[in-house]
């Protein structure tokens, strides 16, 4: 593939938040899936202290909050992203159980032993899985958990070109077997790991795409920003649906020792 092609890490912040908040969800998920992920977490206190870590509009925040008693902080560094959930927090009258902050994963505004359960849906890569599972280690309590989804390899000898679309976008991608090492070397028990199915990409994350990019084309006039982005995320799904077989999101559960 040649370098000219951008990667939607590169892109500005607001061309990022432009597109996606068009979309329910920024990542692929889905509420079976987080309700799956949560089933992996026992003895969660009643009244637990739960974090949304790169928490987007809030498609997993909503979930956690109707299935766990429990105070939800979410946090994003996007503020278009946070001013929707908010949106959704006050449809929902969930006030008082979630509240939002607009900051970043590396400066988690926590104290040590705070919290039961950390969350990142389809977010952890922004600091690094290794890293992220490292660093927010001390703001849980004592054996208690953190769920991340992960981009991972879910086989080996992958062709040349999805290897370098990976290669480009994020380089940490790894098989899950390694990605449950890392987990446990950053001082976890790996409790549980599961794929997230194809519908959580497919119907979930990449349906929605078209209208969004019709939407956001216009709303840009057309800019060549905005239809280089159009081009990459369309290349994005074309990536998935031609090698979806290689790779996926896995979700892992860890308990902290
Ligand atoms: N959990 C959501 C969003 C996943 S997309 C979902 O599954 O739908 C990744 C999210 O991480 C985006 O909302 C992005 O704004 C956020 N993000 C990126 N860098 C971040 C950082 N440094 N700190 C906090 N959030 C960040």
């Amino acid at each position: 593939m040649s370098k000219d092609i951008q990667y939607i890490h590169e892109f500005d912040f607001s061309l990022i938040s432009s597109f996606f908040k068009r979309i329910d969800r920024q990542g692929p998920g889905s509420p079976q899936v987080t309700k799956r992920a949560l089933s992996f977490i026992d003895n969660l206190p009643v009244v637990s202290r739960i974090a949304d870590i790169g928490c987007g509009s809030g498609g997993q925040t909503i979930t956690l909050a109707e299935n766990a008693e429990a105070h939800i902080t979410a946090l994003d560094l996007l503020p278009d992203f946070v001013a929707k959930l908010n949106g959704k927090i006050k449809d929902l009258k969930l006030e008082n159980r979630i509240e939002t902050i607009e900051g970043s994963m590396a400066a988690l505004p926590f104290s040590d032993g705070e919290l039961d359960l950390i969350w990142a849906e389809g977010s952890i890569y922004n600091i690094g899985f290794e890293k992220g599972l490292c660093e927010w280690h001390r703001f849980l309590k004592d054996h208690c958990y953190i769920a991340v989804s992960e981009a991972s390899w879910l086989r080996d000898n992958q062709p040349a070109e999805i290897q370098e679309f990976w290669q480009n976008d994020y380089p940490d991608i790894d098989t899950v077997s390694n990605k449950v090492k890392i987990m446990e070397k950053a001082g976890y028990v790996p409790v549980a790991h599961f794929v997230l199915p194809e519908d959580s990409w497919i119907k979930n994350f990449y349906e929605p795409m078209p209208p969004a990019m019709e939407s956001f084309l216009k709303e840009h006039d057309y800019s060549i920003g905005a239809k280089e982005f159009v081009k990459l995320m369309q290349h994005e799904i074309d990536m998935y649906m031609k090698y979806k077989e290689y790779y996926g999101y896995v979700f892992y559960i860890g308990k902290k020792i």
